[in-house]
């Protein structure tokens, strides 16, 4: 492979370097990416145009972020003494927590001096002669690259700017996602927060006790789930750390890459006394179990679908005093099922709103039409005052961090033009037509929908060093999959997600939270461990569905 070159092109005062792979990103994925690359002998860096490590937790730093899954799961585990050198303090640590682990990690893997930080890649193009790509970055950087891998995250392209107007607002506007590293200071003041999906959640829980008055616009309310939050001892955290082992290879054979897994003992195999009980048994762990370690058939079989809203329905409902808080915060059977949805762990999220300062204001018959100098105003000419507005309204998931950069494959085609037309990938590495761009967390592969992120990242990115090695030890310089190839995993990737009733419901699962973004292919391919043993099976039997030359 070839060698770093880096010159300065003296006319444009330009940078030029050339690399074996460049790594988009600093999440979970860019850093070990980047460390196996290395390990593999390649000439490899890293671009992240956050000024750190930490991806998802880096930009994620609104109040009350924290993980919904358990920390002792959330690591890296391809080496057990890194896993072991850290402790977390508490079951499900909070964003500042998950950001020093990033640090321990980075250096632990000894991969911070191999990224250009505050850096973001502005194109990237290939070319079909020489096989390689040219990528440009906003400091004026061309780096030219045999691969390019995105390791840009599966929601990180946020959805800021939604409203008519938002530009006039005399307040100041935050979206979830771009949190200021300073804070926002929110002591006595009025905040609105636009959206109540798991990161709407955790704000308002959060800072409900401190704003002078918190207006929050429900659209669509969520199942959600009561998080349960221990502080670990020292003999807490030695225990999971002598689980290591048990920990490392179950995460690897379950449904969502978590420690546990749904029933062997169905719905229909129960009496009603037991399929109560372990609804009761899930609910109660303060977990997410009962989503992900009940019963599979809930997303199947709308019978057990619905008989286990009703249940998470009634625990809900007897939380709220108000009937017309339990209009607005509690779904409805016509709705959707629970766990079609992304279900929040929550913590005393309910009883917020019987707080005098907190005020639920349903906006789906009345929708936010804009928002004017003073505040945000509702179809029927309601103005909500307001000095902060909090907009945790989500993210175009899966493809919008890709669609956003645009990459440009053979031909010049346009994988943002490809993808308005339709959401494609083979086993989610690779788009047929863009040769050597390699990706994880974009469709058609298992991601945050239902799987345990380090888990699929780990592996993905696994897979990709297996695959460049292999073109290594061949001396293969290009692959790309086959349209045959690609329309054979679509085709499975279709009939395994559209048989469940996630793939009958809104949301940003299937892209219908974004306009104009093509709907109805579930954007996440749903079966962890099931992902896993075909795209091994692939790799073993020599990749068929992908060309090399
Ligand atoms: P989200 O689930 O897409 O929620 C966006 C919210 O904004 C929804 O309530 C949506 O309402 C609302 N919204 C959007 N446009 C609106 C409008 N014009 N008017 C009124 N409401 C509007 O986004 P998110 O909460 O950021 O979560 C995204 C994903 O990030 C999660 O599903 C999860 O995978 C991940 N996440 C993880 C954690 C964690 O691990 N701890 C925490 C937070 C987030 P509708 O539903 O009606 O569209």
């Amino acid at each position: 492979m070839t060698v770093t070159d880096t010159r300065p092109d003296t006319e444009s005062g330009e940078t030029t370097k050339t690399l074996d792979a460049l790594v988009i990103g600093a999440g979970v994925a860019g850093l070990y990416q980047v460390y196996q690359l290395k390990k593999l002998g390649l000439n490899v860096h890293g671009y992240e145009e956050a000024s750190d490590v930490g991806g998802t937790w880096y930009w994620n730093r609104y109040p009350g972020a924290r993980f919904d899954s358990e920390g002792y799961i959330y690591q890296y585990m391809f080496d057990e003494d890194l896993y072991k050198g850290w402790s977390w303090s508490k079951k499900f640590p909070d964003q500042s927590e998950i950001e020093d682990w990033f640090h321990y990690a980075t250096d632990k893997l000894g991969v911070r001096d191999d990224f250009d930080f505050s850096t973001r890649i502005t194109s990237a193009e290939f070319d079909e002669v020489t096989g390689r790509w040219t990528v440009t970055t906003d400091r004026g950087q061309i780096i030219d690259t045999r691969f390019l891998v995105s390791c840009a995250g599966m929601l990180s392209a946020p959805l800021t700017s939604m409203f008519e107007g938002q530009d006039t607002f005399l307040g100041e506007i935050f979206h979830t996602s771009r949190w200021p590293r300073d804070g926002v200071q929110l002591l006595n003041k009025r905040v609105a927060v636009i959206g109540t999906g798991a990161t709407g959640i955790q704000v308002i829980q959060t800072i409900a006790p401190d704003v002078e008055l918190l207006k929050v616009f429900v659209r669509t309310p969520q199942f959600t789930l009561p998080m349960k939050n221990p502080d670990y001892t020292t003999a807490d955290v030695r225990a999971y750390h002598d689980k290591f082992e048990h920990l490392r290879d179950t995460v690897k054979t379950t449904v969502v890459g978590f420690e546990y897994d749904y029933t062997t003992k169905e719905w229909a195999e129960r009496t009603e006394e037991e399929r109560r009980e372990l609804l009761e048994e899930c609910y109660n762990d303060g977990s997410l179990k009962l989503w992900i370690a009940s019963y599979l058939s809930m997303f199947v079989d709308p019978d057990v679908s619905a008989a286990v809203s009703d249940f998470v329905r009634a625990k809900i409902g007897a939380r709220l005093r108000d009937p017309k808080l339990i209009d607005l915060l509690v779904p409805k059977p016509e709705d959707f099922g629970f766990g079609t949805h992304r279900v929040p762990l929550e913590r005393g999220y309910y009883e917020v709103f019987h707080r005098p300062n907190v005020e639920a204001i349903g906006v789906r018959n009345n929708p936010i039409t804009r928002i004017v100098p003073e505040g945000i105003e509702l179809a029927d000419g309601t103005l909500h005052e307001v000095d902060v507005i909090i907009m945790a309204t989500g993210f175009d998931a899966g493809s919008g961090a890709l669609s956003r950069l645009d990459p440009k494959g053979r031909g010049g085609r346009s994988l943002a033009d490809d993808w308005n037309r339709e959401i494609r990938s083979t086993m989610g590495f690779m788009v047929h037509g863009y040769p050597n761009l390699l990706t994880t967390g974009i469709p058609l592969a298992p991601s945050a929908a239902l799987c345990n992120m380090p888990t699929c990242l780990q592996q993905q990115t696994e897979w990709i060093s297996r695959l460049i090695g292999h073109m290594q030890e061949n001396g293969h310089r290009v692959v790309e999959p086959t349209l045959e190839g690609e329309e054979a995993w679509v085709q499975h990737h279709d009939e395994v997600t559209q048989a469940t009733l996630i793939a009958k419901t809104d949301s940003w699962y299937n892209g219908a939270n974004v306009e104009g973004k093509p709907r109805g292919r579930v954007l996440s391919y749903l079966g962890a461990a099931d992902f896993r043993q075909r795209t091994d099976e692939n790799a073993d039997r020599g990749y068929p569905g992908f060309r090399f030359a």
